[in-house]
């Protein structure tokens, strides 16, 4: 887990984006996304080496999905301890892992239930 969690990149200036991530929920129905599909981390704030064009460099690794094999409270557990070990404020943390349940690898595998 504590590679999972280094692998979740550095972003500065991670609280201004709160506004943007807010206005992200809502208009994501089929609309070209520029947030990972996973975990709605905006991809432009993604420095590490990404592989796929839906997800972040943390979500999709070696030709896979980190989140295969986890619930969603997993994978939200993951986030927030990512997002807490680069020192974001709790809320603000606790907000973006809320949002993950809206992303459309969740939706879609919520759906496939
Ligand atoms: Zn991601």
């Amino acid at each position: 887990m504590a590679k999972l969690a280094e692998n979740i990149t550095t972003e500065p200036e991670a609280e201004p984006k709160l506004a943007e991530a807010t206005g992200f929920v809502g208009k994501n129905d089929g609309m070209v996304s520029t947030n990972c599909e996973c975990c709605m981390m905006p991809l432009t704030k993604d420095t590490g080496q990404r592989t796929s064009e839906q997800y972040c460099s943390f979500c999709y690794q070696n030709g896979r999905l980190n989140a295969e094999g986890a619930s969603l409270q997993e994978f939200q557990r993951r986030c927030f301890d990512g997002m807490r070990g680069r020192g974001m404020n709790f809320l603000i943390a606790w907000f973006f892992s809320f949002l993950i349940r809206f992303a459309p690898y969740w939706k879609a595998r919520k759906a496939r239930k």
